[in-house]
């Protein structure tokens, strides 16, 4: 059971003793398992989840 991942759609990082489980999901931290609404990047170090969504349409110009 440690090789489990974050439930995050866009997230790889492994979760352990520490997952934040919300819904019967766990995930390998709170901005995660928030869903990443206030625009909270992952806090595990090389993951970008969560700051794509803010930078997204940022490249237009
Ligand atoms: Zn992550
Ligand atoms: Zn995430």
């Amino acid at each position: 059971m440690t090789d489990q991942v974050c439930a995050c759609p866009e997230c790889d990082c492994a979760v352990d003793a520490n997952a934040q489980v919300q819904g019967g999901k766990a995930y390998c931290c709170e901005a995660c398992a928030s869903g990443h609404r206030e625009g909270a990047p992952c806090r595990m170090a090389g993951c970008h989840c969560g700051e794509s969504e803010k930078i997204e349409r940022d490249d237009e110009v």
